[in-house]
């Protein structure tokens, strides 16, 4: 039997959860995930397999995700969608989210073609928004123990508390062009999967 699906809310979520999920065998490298495999079309969802491989110690692994609708209709779009909906993420918790924006901010800005660099920019920006979609509206700059998935995160919690200041986020997502700007200035989507182009 296969194990319980993760459930998505989209396949750029199941390619990010791969992006920020260290491997089980050495702990260590990013796993990079293959072309996904719908492996059955429900009312529920699209259930897909996503082979993956450890960037370090090279240990195979297979992820299950069950994700809403259709996923044909997702490759239509200019960028993909991370979540269109106001309800946090159920696999990437809120350092994770943060994490990934700093990771694809930095691709971003080594990126010397410019509409892979805006692309990179909207997906930072979602990024972004996905971590402060964990935060409480009043009381507290920090976000709440439940959008803690990973020791990982609360670790870097400790460590770092700054990192995670509402504030800070708020301040940094004022700094970038507003989505519809960014998604105005990437008319042409290229043929390649955005996902590739990080390998
Ligand atoms: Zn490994």
């Amino acid at each position: 039997m296969p194990e319980k699906p993760l459930v998505a809310h989209s396949l750029a979520e199941a390619y990010l959860y791969l992006m920020a999920t260290p491997c089980a065998s050495c702990g260590q490298g990013l796993l990079k995930g293959s072309d996904a495999r719908v492996v059955s079309k429900r009312e529920e969802g699209v259930t897909v397999t996503i082979a993956a491989t450890c960037a370090a110690c090279h240990a195979d692994t297979t992820k299950w995700f069950l994700l809403p609708g259709d996923l044909t209709s997702e490759e239509k779009g200019e960028t993909a969608i991370v979540n269109p909906t106001d309800e946090p993420s159920g696999i990437l918790d809120v350092g994770q989210w943060i994490m990934l924006f700093r990771m694809i901010t930095e691709a971003a800005a080594k990126e010397t073609d410019k509409t892979e660099a805006r692309h990179l920019g909207i997906e930072a920006a979602q990024c972004l928004e996905e971590a402060l979609k964990f935060y409480d509206d009043v009381d507290s700059d920090l976000p709440p123990s439940e959008a803690f998935f990973t020791d990982a995160s609360r670790n870097r919690l400790r460590e770092a508390p700054e990192q995670f200041s509402k504030r800070r986020l708020i301040d940094l997502r004022a700094k970038l062009p507003s989505m519809a700007a960014m998604r105005a200035s990437v008319s042409v989507r290229k043929k390649k999967r955005w996902w590739r182009r990080r390998e």
